[in-house]
């Protein structure tokens, strides 16, 4: 049984203020609790924002070579724990060993080290005629992170934020939190000075509303439903903290006349099934020309078979999702699909043969879809695909951009034509032929996918304010 009962607060494991409110994570897998954790409250959240707070005026100091140390220990001690993180995600989540060390953990350490290359060469003052422009740390910053992508997430903001000198107060998601722990501990090991990072367990109308709405908290970076980022958004008013915010998606994937079929049908079945269809960016609306849709379904019905399900500790493709909840969602959705006239080309409902235990979900792919149907429109976070005909480019184009949702599009065929399509469509990553995860360039939502970008130099903006000093060179400049 893993148990954190205690919180990380100003250096130290502190006891929660009110007294231990356990509660038990689930290993997917299994269906059984694995271990325990604390659940805070907002006096728990008000101790982690003090001691943020006395940290900041002499982090917010630090040169930029004693951030580049810090960093680089930070680096030093997560490579120590890289394994640790990898099996509490496999263990948390349902991730497959694999996944959770290959590229979990992997993407977590990334952003260290992309943070430190960024901040090497980063400008933070500038001058304009006479006045100087300073870029400043924000603040104390409040984090919520969902379980998905759990340490990338929290590692893509708290990076930046270490690299800027600025403070943080981090609410992981109660459902994936032992990840978070080790990070916690990465980080005293790391030399990181008290109060500048601190830990904070805890749900999210309880301690996520009181990160949001607390007075010496002046920035709050979320990440998670469209849902919770509108409450987050709500509770930050009062205090006009800036917010933002890495919300939902349903992002259209089209396949141009002139793709090879195989390779863009397989190849987005494969990176849309990937961690289970539980990413916000996963391309889960496939456009296909109409007269090439029956050869499409076969590749996608061979694909999706292919994609192995099971145990998250052998050798499996995927693992379970996540939670009960979610597994109930999805098959919901499944059923929604079928009921509103879609073609069910593999998987379906229930769980695949000789899995009775453990929140398994068939890798299933709907055909003849219409943009209005609710598995075209609502995300569904499981391994589930929409493939939709279309006629014209123009319309695969605006079916495409018709959601609310923009965080990220991809476009399949000549590379010519596509960049033309990148350019109409509305979302904050669009990627070519299945091009390779850059950590280095932004990362965000158009529309109601959010607000802000994050990943590589982006991420330094969201955690800076721009001080304008006009005289600093009046002299100077008059010359
Ligand atoms: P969620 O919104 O339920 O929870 C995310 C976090 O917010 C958790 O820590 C949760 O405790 C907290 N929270 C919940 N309600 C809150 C409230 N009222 N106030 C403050 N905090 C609150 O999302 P989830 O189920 O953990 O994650 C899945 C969602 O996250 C999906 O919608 C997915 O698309 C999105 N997501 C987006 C990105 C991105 O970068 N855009 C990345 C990963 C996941």
């Amino acid at each position: 049984m893993r148990e954190a009962l205690k919180f990380y607060i100003d250096g130290q494991w502190v006891d929660p203020v009110e007294g231990v409110k356990p509660l038990d994570v689930i290993n997917p897998a299994t269906e059984q609790a694995f271990g325990r954790i604390a659940i805070g409250t907002a006096a728990d959240v008000d101790r982690a924002a003090k001691a943020a707070a006395a940290a900041f005026p002499s982090f917010s100091r630090t040169s930029r070579a004693e951030r580049l140390e810090l960093l680089g220990a930070i680096i030093a001690e997560y490579q120590k724990r890289h394994a640790d993180i990898a099996a509490a995600i496999t263990e948390e989540m349902g991730a497959p060993a694999w996944l959770a060390t290959q590229y979990q953990a992997a993407l977590g350490m990334g952003h260290f080290q992309i943070a430190m290359e960024v901040l090497k060469g980063y400008s933070f003052e500038e001058d304009r005629g006479g006045t100087r422009l300073v870029k400043e740390p924000i603040g104390v910053c409040g984090f919520i992170t969902p379980w998905n992508w759990p340490i990338n997430q929290i590692a893509c903001k708290v990076a930046p934020a270490i690299a800027t000198g600025c403070t943080i107060v981090l609410k992981p998601s109660e459902v994936a939190p032992f990840d978070a722990v080790i990070f916690a501990e990465v980080m005293h090991a790391a030399g990181v000075p008290k109060g500048v990072f601190n830990l904070v367990n805890g749900d999210g109308p309880g301690v996520g509303a009181a990160i949001s709405s607390h007075p010496l908290i002046d920035m709050v970076s979320f990440t998670g439903s469209t849902r919770a980022g509108i409450e987050v958004a709500k509770n930050a008013a009062p205090t006009v903290k800036r917010v933002a915010q890495e919300l939902g998606g349903k992002s259209p994937n089209i396949v141009l006349d002139s793709a090879d079929l195989a390779t863009a049908v397989g190849g987005g079945i494969q990176s849309m099934m990937l961690n289970s269809g539980q990413s916000c960016n996963a391309p889960t609306r496939m456009f296909v020309p109409r007269p090439k849709m029956e050869q499409a379904k076969a590749i996608a019905k061979a694909t999706a078979e292919a994609i192995t399900v099971g145990d998250p500790n052998g050798n499996s493709v995927i693992g379970p999702v996540v939670s009960e909840v979610q597994f109930n969602k999805i098959q919901g959705l499944i059923q929604k699909g079928i009921d509103e006239g879609a073609t069910l080309v593999a998987g379906g409902p229930g769980r695949p043969e000789g899995l009775d235990k453990g929140y398994y979900v068939k890798p299933t792919i709907f055909a003849d879809v219409t943009n209005d149907m609710t598995i075209a429109r609502e995300e569904i976070f499981g391994p589930v695909l929409a493939m939709l005909p279309y006629d014209t480019l123009e319309q695969a184009i605006a079916e495409g951009n018709d959601t609310v949702y923009g965080l990220a599009a991809y476009v399949q065929g000549d590379e010519a034509e596509a960049r033309d399509v990148a350019r109409q469509l509305r979302a904050g990553q669009v990627n070519i032929n299945g091009a390779a995860l850059d950590l280095t360039v932004p990362f965000g939502g158009y529309k109601q996918s959010g607000n802000g970008r994050e990943w590589g130099d982006h991420a330094f903006a969201e955690f800076l304010e721009t001080k304008a000093v006009i005289g600093w060179g009046a002299a100077q400049a008059a010359e």
